[in-house]
């Protein structure tokens, strides 16, 4: 049979995984490992930083389904990639790191970037390990994809030293290890199914919250039919957006505070009340708010307000099973109550503040005027990427999602700099799809220099950057500081030229000053076959819509 190589065992077991991509930085000691990845049929995507590779992967890993690949050198390559690892656990999205490490028979001698990485792995992980003997690489790649995927997603880790990667051993000797199947799809307590139909007729003002969860586990199917059959008022959570389209009549989006605060009941749809929910309680909600749980997770069951009625299990497999039992009742939500009133009347009147901040056209722009042209350009296939913070508040109340996983954002870790690792997977795992970028300038700046990335494997990202000059906007006078002044720690330069950093590396940028010659920009932009990005110049008074009160912006 003849000998097969560490990287080769180790290309071919992600390969069989379903590990179809890698986003990576070669170097000591995986330099060579990328290309035989290449050759065994893994796109392997060459980053600038491995803080974006990491964000490359588990993206990547939410969009395919799969945990995706991020690669990195020992020691400092490694630590730079936690924090995607930490991102893609407080996001529950799947993602294994590959760490090159040095050779095993130097350990503690102080080896070349040497570093106790799989310790320094672990918290952020569900699985870390090192691979000790290359007839066993199999073995340990089946372990972490199976970890990874199956219950709730997370990302893993694995430490591929020098001498692994180098090593050889005989065909016959290499453990084999199963694919890892799609992940077992379990479902609730039949009674409890029961149970929370009940619930949900004898609720008075009820809303369904829909998290990226649901988007996770491709339930749209399901979710769709559910709401259709008991036209129950919805609000998806900020990436468990399009998982029921945002123009829905029966989504409640646009008077979200009203209907978190009043809600007597709220059914939990693989989505947490952590910070983004406030914690479901007062003053964010009713402080009798009764709480119907689908998740996967048996542990998130009862945090922070106790749950009703618990459905422990698989979101697609769960809702179908609501679905069923709905077959027995006549039962849905009635078109004409007074909570519908409410939410319909709070839509409107949250529309109408905004109106006048749209429908102004003086240059330069504010948030609202630009999202206008955004909007109104956005195919409703793209998969919008969204970071900063006004950027990403606004951006998600103005740019609809009506597919689900179609919006990716600074998440449940609220981590910035994602953007364009982000866009990168979205381009990559999806090249039929148009990729849309909408960052604030300081989001851009964490890891701009990915545009060369995406120059260089032409990915077509359309990047638009809504530029206040600073981290939540400039402050003071938008000249430069006289010699001597002190700047404030958020100022950024005002009006600095992103557009033309992108055009020296290879793609094509534009500079609006004034907001009449956006769309312009946007159509050639859509239209130009590579990456572009829209540098536009805002107001620096420009801010969200003022809020009733003061805890909704905290
Ligand atoms: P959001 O930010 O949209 O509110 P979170 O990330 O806070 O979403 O919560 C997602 C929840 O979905 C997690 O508690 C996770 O355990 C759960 N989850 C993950 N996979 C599934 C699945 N297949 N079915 C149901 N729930 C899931
Ligand atoms: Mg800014």
């Amino acid at each position: 049979m003849g000998t097969v190589s560490g990287a080769t065992l180790m290309a071919r077991s992600l390969k069989q995984q379903g590990v179809d991509y890698i986003f990576g930085i070669v170097g000591f000691p995986v330099q060579g490992f990328a290309a035989v990845a290449q050759k065994e049929g893994i796109r392997y995507v060459g980053m600038r930083n491995e803080q974006a590779a990491s964000y490359a992967a588990h993206a990547a890993g939410y969009l395919t389904g799969r945990p995706q690949g991020c690669l990195t050198v020992s020691g400092p390559g490694v630590i730079h990639a936690f924090a995607g690892l930490a991102n893609a656990k407080q996001n529950c999205w799947p993602m294994i790191l590959i760490g090159g490490a040095s050779p095993v028979f130097q350990n503690g001698m102080g080896g070349f970037q040497e570093e106790r990485q799989v310790e320094l792995a672990a918290p952020y992980c569900k699985y870390a390990h090192a691979i000790e003997h290359v007839h066993r690489i199999p073995y340990y790649v089946n372990q972490a994809v199976r970890h990874s995927l199956f219950g709730r997603p997370g990302p893993v880790y694995l430490d591929f030293p020098d001498d692994i990667i180098n090593g050889q051993c005989e065909e016959e000797d290499v453990t084999q290890a199963a694919t890892v199947p799609e992940p077992p799809r379990t479902l609730a307590d039949p009674d409890a199914v029961e149970a929370a139909l009940n619930a949900l007729e004898s609720a008075e003002r009820p809303l369904v919250v829909v998290g990226k969860g649901m988007a996770w586990s491709r339930a749209e199917d399901e979710i769709r039919e559910f709401i259709e059959r008991t036209q129950l008022p919805f609000l998806n959570s900020p990436m468990g957006k399009g998982t029921m389209p945002d123009n829905d009549s029966l989504s409640v989006g646009a008077a979200r505070s009203t209907a978190l605060r009043d809600a007597d009941l709220v059914f939990l749809m693989g989505a947490r009340l952590n910070w983004i929910m406030h914690y479901g309680l007062p003053p964010r909600f009713n402080e009798n708010v009764r709480i119907v749980q689908l998740d996967i997770s048996p542990e998130e069951i009862g945090t922070n307000v106790p749950t009703e009625v618990a459905l422990v299990g698989d979101g697609k497999a769960v809702v179908g099973q609501l679905n069923r039992a709905l077959d027995n009742r006549q039962w849905f939500y009635p078109a004409e109550t007074t909570w519908r009133t409410t939410l319909r009347e709070k839509a409107e009147s949250n529309h109408a503040a905004v109106q006048p901040m749209i429908d102004d056209d003086s240059a330069p722009s504010n948030y609202y005027r630009a999202y206008k042209d955004i909007v109104d350009w956005l195919p409703d296939d793209a998969i919008i990427i969204g970071e900063g913070a006004n950027t990403m508040d606004i951006g998600r109340t103005q740019m609809p999602n009506v597919h689900s996983r179609h919006r990716l954002d600074a998440g449940s870790y609220g981590t910035m700099g994602v953007g364009l690792g982000f866009a990168i997977a979205a381009a990559v795992t999806n090249p039929d799809k148009p990729i849309v970028s909408v960052q604030g300038d300081s989001a851009f700046g964490f890891t701009g220099m990915e545009i060369e990335t995406m120059i260089r494997y032409n990915l077509p990202v359309k990047m638009i950057v809504l530029n206040n000059g600073g981290i939540g906007g400039h402050s003071g006078s938008t000249e430069p500081p006289a010699p001597g002044e002190i700047q404030p720690p958020g100022n950024l330069t005002y009006g600095a030229r992103y557009d033309l950093m992108v055009e020296g590396l290879g793609g094509k940028g534009w500079y609006i000053e004034d907001p009449k010659d956006l769309r312009a920009a946007l159509d050639e932009a859509m239209a130009h076959d590579g990456p572009t990005l829209i540098n536009v110049p805002l107001n620096i008074r420009s801010g969200r819509k003022p809020q009733e009160h003061a805890w909704l912006t905290q």
